[in-house]
């Protein structure tokens, strides 16, 4: 069958999302599993989205607006950039692949840059687009490694991915250095911030690169729907940057890659401010305190800006998992060089009261 496909097909590894609650709750004969794996939004989407998606499914004989105008319209303006800086995603993971596929020329050996560990999709997007790419790892402390970054880039990087906050780490650039890194690096390259969690970032140094875009012509931001606003089922992300740029997306972009709940749900999202601000103050104090509570546990917690925590266990990620597992309790095993550790998703009070709790026994227990 090695002609079935080309090589690069054969190198990709399908994406492992979290273990659905159902999934846990089917093996363990259980009804009240918590899932802290996939750095969802614990409060639910707002209920005007609810009211707006039911709405607007009376009209899913149609298709939707294919250049999604109204929802493109009101990011724009939410932004103060035009309509054609935006452009909408199947979630920001469909932007990070359309990316792969549009800027670099894989038969010219364009070359992308991303750091290790990260968000996956990276690696997943050049290797489906076959372009090559250079993963440079985190520092010692599990922060960019800006100096790294830069000196990966050669002449034929045409792609760099630089998730602020990070994934799975929580860490972020603060301005200053963001800033400098943004100026110096070559015109030439296509620099993606992916910003998919923005908002839960509190740190005062912390900058969009929406705040940054005089650094350079070639900078996309990417956001999604998916954390703050709460709505991760319906797929929803968008990149903004200078028009050439979303113009060469948009050349790409699947007719209707958003469908019509998609539209209608994430303009809804973003009208409800006042929910995704209650999800923000929420996390922000759940974040440090479950930080508190790990560390007293006697483990190594990663400082985060996000709605999740990375712990170290200090022994094979895949045992504890399993063990939080059979007390109900999902969280998202790592793969190496962090698998000693656990991500863990900052839930509501009483999820990560019962999180807290179950790995107290663990640790009891050793
Ligand atoms: N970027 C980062 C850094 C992420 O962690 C995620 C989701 N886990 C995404 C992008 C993709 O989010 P979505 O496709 O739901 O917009």
């Amino acid at each position: 069958m090695s002609d079935l496909f080309p090589a690069r097909v054969g190198r990709m590894i399908p994406y492992k999302p979290g273990k659905p609650l159902e999934e846990l709750e089917r093996e363990l004969g259980i009804t009240n599993a918590i899932k802290l794996a996939s750095n969802e939004n614990p409060l639910g989407p707002s209920p005007r989205v609810i009211e707006a998606v039911a709405q607007a499914a009376k009209g899913l004989n149609f298709y939707p607006d294919g250049a999604a105008f109204a929802l493109r319209s009101a990011l724009a303006e939410q932004h103060g950039v035009g309509l054609e800086e935006v452009v909408l995603g199947n979630g920001s993971n469909e932007l990070i692949d359309l990316a792969c596929r549009t800027f670099p020329d894989p038969e010219a050996g364009d070359h992308c840059v991303f750091g290790k560990p990260s968000f996956v999709c990276y690696w997943l997007g050049c290797t489906a687009a076959g372009v090559d790419f250079t993963e440079v790892p985190l520092r010692e402390n599990l922060h960019w490694d800006l100096e790294a970054m830069a000196a990966a880039v050669t002449e034929k990087t045409k792609l760099l991915f630089l998730a602020n906050p990070n994934n799975p780490t929580g860490a972020y650039v603060g301005r200053e250095a963001l800033e400098r890194f943004l100026q110096d690096l070559p015109e030439r390259v296509v620099v993606v911030m992916d910003e998919a969690y923005y908002g839960l970032a509190d740190a005062e140094d912390y900058a969009s690169g929406l705040e940054l875009r005089h650094t350079r012509a070639r900078l996309l931001v990417f956001r999604t729907f998916s954390k703050t606003h709460g709505i991760a089922g319906l797929r929803v992300g968008y990149a903004v940057g200078p028009a050439p740029l979303i113009a060469a997306i948009n050349r790409m972009r699947a007719p209707f890659n958003v469908n019509l709940l998609g539209q209608v749900g994430a303009l809804a999202a973003l009208k409800d401010t006042a929910h995704v601000d209650r999800y923000i103050a929420m996390n922000g104090t759940e974040r440090k305190r479950v930080g508190r509570a790990l560390s007293e546990l006697g483990l190594a917690v990663a400082p985060s800006q996000a709605n999740f925590v990375l712990v170290d266990f200090e022994r094979p990620g895949g045992e504890v998992y399993e063990a939080l597992l059979r007390d109900g309790v999902i969280v998202r095993p790592m793969p190496a060089p962090i698998e000693t550790s656990l991500r863990i998703t900052i839930g509501t009070p009483e999820q990560n009261d019962r999180m807290l709790a179950a790995v107290a026994k663990l640790k009891k227990g050793d």
